[in-house]
This record gives C-alpha cells, structure tokens and sequence, in this order.
C-alpha cells in the first residue's frame, strides 16, 4: 500500500507569500498546468504497483486553479476501483489558500468528500502581510473567512496549516496564541510548522536564543494539549497528534527520517515521479516507474511485492538517472546512540532546505522530537488516567 499520493495540478499560484519554498509556486520551474491525460497515466501505472493508496491529496502551486485536472484524477480513481485495479477509493484532500472557491470546486469537495488544509497564518494582520495577492499585492484573509464560512457545514473537513514566521515571535504570537485562535473553528486539525528557511532569510531565526524560545513555545503547546486532553478536550495541535500517533505505532525501526520514497510518492505538473513535492524539479531525486514491476492484479501478497523500498526485490519505482540516496538515521552517529531514534520524524525536505547540499538534522529539530517525546511518554498515560477518573489537572 502507497500511503500517501501528491498530485501537483499546476505550478500556477494566484498569491506570492513571503516565505515561500516553493518559489511562487513553480519549484523553480516553468509555471505549468498537469494535463488530465498525464494524470491518469500516471495514477493508473501507481494503482497498478500499489493496489492501495490510502492517501490522494492535490497540491500546487494552487491547486484549485486546475479544477478539471482535479475532476478527471477522482474520476480516474473511481474507475480503477471498478475496474478492480485500487482494492479500495482512496480518502482525498487538497492544500490550499482558500481564496479561489466556487460552487463547482464545492461540487467536487462534497461528492468526493475532499478533506480540505488550508493554509492561513493566524490573525488578520499577520497574516495579509505574510500572504498577499501576487498581482495586486492585495489582502487575502477576509477572502478565506468568507469562503471558510461557506464550507463551514459542508459534507468535508477542513484543517490549518500555519507557517510560523519571525514575524509572528515579533508580535509575541506564541503556539499555544494559535491554537487558542483557531480552535473555534472546530478544525480536523491545526499543524503549525516553523517556516524552513536558508540562513539569513528575513522571516527566519538565525538567532539562537530566538530558536530556543520558539521551540520552548512548541513544547508548551504539547503540554497544553496533554492537559486539555485530560479534562476531555482535544487539540488537534499537529506536532501532538503526530507524536501520539508515531509512539502508538509499533512499526519497526528503519532509519528513515520521515516516509518520502517510501510511502510516500509525488506526481509533479510536468508528470514526472518523486519521492516528495518538496523534491519537485530536482533531478537528483527524480523517480521512475520499475517496467519490472507488475504485480499480479488477482494475487493477494502482490502489495508487499510492490514496495518502493529500493532493497526489496521488485520495487515499484527505482532511481532515476543521477538519483541521490535521501539522508537516513543510520548514516549518522548522534542517531545510533539516541533514545528518541524508534519515534523522531524529521522533515528531510526541510533539511535540504537548511542545509543544501549536506541534509543533516538540526540541534533545534532533535530537542524538539526528544523533549515532546519525552513529555508525551511521561505524561499522556496520567493524562489519559485522570480524564477516565474526571479529575482535572492543575
Ligand atoms: S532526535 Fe536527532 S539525534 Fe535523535 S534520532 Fe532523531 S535526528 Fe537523530
Ligand atoms: S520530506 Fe517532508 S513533506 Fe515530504 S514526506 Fe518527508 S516529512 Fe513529508
């Protein structure tokens, strides 16, 4: 099973944030629409690999800006159903600014259940000077309210995404101020990522004691949520509920940072294969379909066979040309010996952002795997305790 599958509909955004990786939208790139035939060629050669892809989710640039390219792959996806090919529909989602909404993209968000991350930066003020119209310069957040309002009870689900910035630490915005702000809402959840940004940028933290108060601020957040938890209340903070998730799991340990080339595959506008979007255009960590690998559509093992792990026997999708092996705990002594090794997921996209060139984890992403670990292993069984026993925490 693939778990998850990013489609990039087109490298066109209508806004120009600040702090964007992506460089407008194009990774570097021409600015491109996906054509619905590459597409289904290419969603139909992964269901033939994978058989199951648990996870279908649209990017862009803008994503909504190619509405028929959205159409046709959950349509495509519907037939490979039929056809037996997918052994089940995939859950489906969409990242986007929110700002292009019409009755047609709702249309399709309804029948097709799109889970929805919008990505909006916290209050008004931040948040316009963070994200503005690309053309006009103009302000985007009233726009995303009033569209948040329109799909407020809709039949699909929306969560934030928030790119934490030097600007929001300027205005003394701390994690837990964002989780409070956006809770009302009700959102499926609330991920708030600390922008990955090269040295020197304006919106980073090149300084260390600004580095540390933020990750302090992250680590107060898991606190907050451990003590809402137990007075039965959720905060779908996204650092939280990943971290519960990575230390219920028993999955084995295998040295990956993150699940890039591994269950997790893009599909670019210009229809070529990586193991993340955040590789897009990168020739180094370009993917290919193995023409080897056609697991048997009637066979019920065919899915273990179909791995894209490059070791196992029949991958379904190999190296590409000059493809360069992504960084792995084991390549790195710090790892070999920590006690966070089984559960720390790190953002190998982010590394390769930090450092080009060297991908390492940084000191700030380890203390924060390893001090919200730690927090979470002491603290989520009492918590848990005492919201069975109905006694709040102090
Ligand atoms: S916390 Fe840091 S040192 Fe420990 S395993 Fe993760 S990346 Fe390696
Ligand atoms: S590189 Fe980052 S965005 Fe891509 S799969 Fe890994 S964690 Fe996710």
């Amino acid at each position: 099973m693939l778990g998850r599958l990013t489609i990039n509909t087109t490298q066109f955004c209508n806004l120009g944030c600040l702090y964007c990786y992506a460089e407008g939208g194009s990774y570097g790139g021409k600015p491109i629409h996906l054509s619905s035939k590459t597409a289904i060629e290419m969603l139909t050669g992964i269901a033939m690999r994978y058989r199951e892809i648990n996870l279908v989710q649209f990017i862009g640039g803008e994503p909504l800006l190619n509405l028929p390219a959205m159409r046709d792959c959950c349509a495509a996806l519907e037939n490979l159903v039929d056809q037996g090919i997918l052994r089940r529909m995939p859950n489906i989602a969409a990242v986007t600014n929110l700002t292009l909404v019409t009755d047609r993209h709702v249309a399709l968000f309804d029948k097709y259940h799109v889970n929805l991350t919008v990505s909006i930066d916290g209050p008004e003020k931040i948040h316009d000077l963070l994200r503005p119209n690309k053309k006009k310069q103009g302000r985007t957040h009233t726009k995303i309210i009033r569209n948040l309002l329109r799909i407020k009870n809709a039949n699909f689900s929306y969560a934030f995404e928030v790119t934490y910035t030097r600007l929001h630490f300027e205005h003394h915005i701390t994690i837990i101020d964002l989780l409070r702000h956006f809770s009302p809402w009700k959102p499926a959840g609330i991920a708030i990522v600390v922008a990955a940004l090269p040295d020197g940028h304006p919106l980073g933290f090149a300084d260390h004691d600004k580095i540390r108060t933020v990750l302090d601020w992250q680590v107060d957040a898991i606190g907050y949520c451990l003590n809402q938890l137990a007075i039965g209340r959720i905060v779908p903070y996204g650092l939280f509920l990943d971290m519960i998730h990575v230390v219920m799991s028993e999955k084995e340990f295998t040295g990956d940072f993150c699940p890039a080339e591994t269950s997790n595959l893009a599909i670019s506008a210009d229809g070529k294969i990586y193991g993340c979007h955040m590789f897009t255009n990168q020739e180094e960590h370009e993917l290919a379909f193995n023409n080897n690998s056609f697991p048997s559509l009637h066979g019920e093992d065919d899915t273990e066979r179909a791995t894209p792990d490059f070791l196992s026997e029949t991958p379904a999708v190999i190296a590409h040309g000059k493809h360069r092996k992504l960084p792995s705990k084991t390549d790195f002594p710090e790892c070999v010996d920590c006690w966070a090794r089984q559960w720390c997921r790190i953002c190998v996209g982010n590394m390769a952002i930090r450092s080009p060139g060297s991908p390492a984890p940084s000191w700030d992403s380890c203390e924060l795997n390893r001090r919200s670990l730690q927090l979470i292993l002491q603290r989520l069984p009492r918590s848990l305790k005492e919201l069975s026993d109905g006694v709040p925490v102090s």
